[in-house]
């Protein structure tokens, strides 16, 4: 089998990217990139696809290290380009799959779980009062899920956009909103906070022992993630549970992250990071320091299905993040009925990806198209 063509579309509203890889065989392979500036058109770069045309797509991992090579000597690639790569992956795990009839969890070794838990990533809206927070968090529970998450993000009442600091005020608000959520849900459900990277370790670890007594499932990404050592500090600090890594890329991004216990969970995004089979090998060295594993996402119904294989195929998952609640284009992207059903994803047995793009409401909603529906 070769690979003879790669091609993309960018969708619209939420920029998503989806790659497609077509073989000599008649198998076509979909995956999907995280949706940065300009990678649908880094997936069909020349530079890319004259690593994989005429290539054997079965050898999946050899491909992405090619890909890497096709774009420098040097092979360690982050940001657009490894989000391009990623998106390219999946696509070929979707084609091994197919040629050999087993869906990829299978090729990644097997399932623990065969269905993921979904967390809703909730948004209050403008109304920033907790009754509001309290409301919307009771809606998305009694909607199955059993794991939730809001974010902190800096107030309009924040004395400098720059300077990182909170006050006291914000602190106190912070505070309140967390307890009216934790408060209003059932004990059993979890609730997650992120902090978007906003804050000064000294501040946010204020809110952070503030928060110690709520049983919070993480803290996430409290401040700027690329200083690992500040990041141990702060995790050092707390009990919270502190959990980062959506903006590193590759198990190299996270090599220094995990060794030093900077955290207590990680969060790839495996659309970004490299792909299933990077995502797997983050997992699998977080479990050597016992650290669970929870995936960032934002992509649509392609890629969120596609991270379920590997989050079906590692001890140390957690929960698999999820943005698009009551998105029709979400919900209509995909030919099977609705993909989450009482906050889980059922992983199948289907080859392949498993599920099926429906072209005709993906091409309607295409913004740019590089050959996909060619
Ligand atoms: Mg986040």
């Amino acid at each position: 089998m070769k690979i003879v063509e790669i091609t993309s579309v960018l969708l619209q509203p939420m920029p998503w990217v989806l790659v497609k890889v077509k073989t000599d065989g008649g198998i076509v392979g979909i995956g999907e990139a995280y949706h940065g500036a300009g990678v649908h058109q880094i997936a069909i770069d020349e530079r890319l696809t004259k690593t994989l045309i005429g290539e054997n797509p079965l050898d999946v991992d050899r491909r992405f290290r090619d890909m890497m090579k096709g774009m420098s000597a040097s092979g360690y690639y982050q940001g657009a380009v490894m989000s391009a790569i990623s998106g390219i992956e999946m696509a070929l795990w979707d084609i091994a799959g197919q040629a050999v009839g087993v869906p990829i969890w299978q090729l990644l070794g097997g399932r623990f779980r065969d269905k993921v838990r979904v967390y809703n990533d909730c948004h209050a809206g403008k109304d920033e009062t907790p009754a509001a927070y309290a409301a919307k968090a009771k809606e998305v529970e009694a909607r199955g899920f059993t794991a939730i998450k809001f974010d902190i993000d800096p107030l309009p009442s924040r004395r400098d956009a720059y300077n990182r600091c909170i006050s006291n005020d914000d602190i106190a608000h912070y505070v309140e909103v967390v307890t009216a959520v934790r408060e209003a849900l059932d004990s059993n459900t979890d609730l997650a906070i992120d902090a978007h990277w906003a804050y000064t370790p000294v501040d946010i670890l204020k809110v952070a022992h503030a928060f110690e007594d709520l049983g919070l499932l993480w803290l996430e990404d409290p401040i700027p993630a690329e200083n690992v050592e500040a990041m141990a500090m702060v995790k050092n600090s707390t009990k919270t549970p502190i959990c980062t890594g959506e903006n590193f890329y590759t198990r190299f991004g996270f090599r220094e992250l995990i060794q030093a216990q900077a955290a207590d969970i990680v969060s790839p995004d495996m659309a970004k990071a490299g792909g299933l089979l990077e995502g797997r090998r983050i997992a699998d060295f977080a479990d050597m320091y016992y650290m669970p594993m929870a995936p960032h996402n934002i992509c649509g119904p392609i890629g969120t299905f596609a991270m379920t294989h590997v989050c079906a195929a590692v001890p140390n998952f957690l929960a698999l993040e999820f943005h698009h609640l009551d998105n029709a284009l979400w919900s209509n992207l995909l030919k099977e009925g609705p993909l989450i059903v009482d906050g889980y994803i059922a992983t199948g047995e289907k080859p392949g990806l498993g599920v099926t793009l429906d072209e005709g409401v993906a091409k309607a909603a295409a913004k740019e198209d590089l050959g996909f529906f060619s």
